[in-house]
């Protein structure tokens, strides 16, 4: 989960939340989630303590979300570093406070970005598992900056190593960082022949298990005013979570769980 809460009311975001555990709970897969929490624009650590405690007491992954669009598409490593150390420094110190010892090794750039000072900055705080990589596509922020180009990268790639230069080399096998391939974004245009054509991919290569992510954000619960539960959207997130596993045999997992069924 991209956990971009993109509403004012702070009640609704919460709502939004609740909804989504409650669907986690019901299809079995609690602790199997992973939550890059965006604490930079959202204070999770302020306004969402009852939803922390709960993640972690699935024992759901947590990891960190930043968003750049107030560096206007310039990027700085020191400038970097001091951004992402805000939130991270207040989720450890929430962390701290409440008794849980986590370390934050996850991180996701907003909008995907991919840039070598951003990583270098991610890597001086101490960060070893990204998640940008979204072989075939390109992107811009929400202010329109380029964020990333994946065109030139193949779909059906399993989480490689590599260090702040070398983000898109797919075949690397050394680096500081793990990169976690995304398969799709967003939530209710799950492209299945997509999804067919990643598993196939994995078939011609004989990976097996192969690693397939799916992102999505708690807003895409929300209606389009964003002033209620859509409760389609949760409808359809739930025959997803079903047909992904009875179609296409999918065992859920969070990332750190994935991760250590294939060694990496
Ligand atoms: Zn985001």
């Amino acid at each position: 989960m991209d956990c971009d809460l993109l509403c004012e009311d702070i009640g609704r975001r919460q709502k939004s939340l609740n909804v989504l555990l409650d669907v986690f709970s019901e299809t079995g897969l609690s602790g199997h989630i992973t939550w890059f929490a965006n604490e930079n624009d959202f204070q999770l650590t302020k306004n969402h303590q009852a939803f922390l405690q709960e993640i972690l007491r699935r024992g759901d992954n947590l990891g960190i979300h930043d968003h750049f669009e107030s560096f206007k598409g310039v990027y700085k490593r020191e400038a970097i570093r001091k951004f992402c150390h805000r939130s991270k420094e207040a989720m450890e110190r929430w962390l701290e406070e409440n008794g849980y010892s986590v370390k934050f090794w996850l991180h996701r750039n907003g909008c995907l970005v991919q840039q070598p000072e951003v990583y270098a900055a991610l890597k001086d705080l101490g960060y070893t598992g990204v998640s940008e990589i979204w072989p075939g596509k390109q992107g811009v922020d929400r202010d329109g900056h380029p964020a990333f180009d994946n065109r030139s990268v193949p779909i059906g790639i399993m989480p490689y190593r590599h260090n702040e230069m070398n983000f898109s080399a797919w075949s690397s096998k050394e680096g500081h960082f793990v990169q976690i391939p995304i398969m799709q974004m967003f939530l209710k245009d799950l492209n299945y022949s997509s999804m067919e054509r990643w598993i196939q991919t994995f078939e011609e290569r004989s990976v097996d298990p192969g690693i397939l992510v799916w992102v999505f954000h708690p807003y895409e619960i929300l209606d389009r005013s964003r002033q209620r539960i859509s409760s389609e959207a949760v409808g359809i997130l739930k025959s997803h979570i079903e047909r992904c596993r009875s179609e296409y045999e999918v065992e859920f997992t969070n990332v750190k769980e994935a991760l250590s069924e294939i060694g990496c």
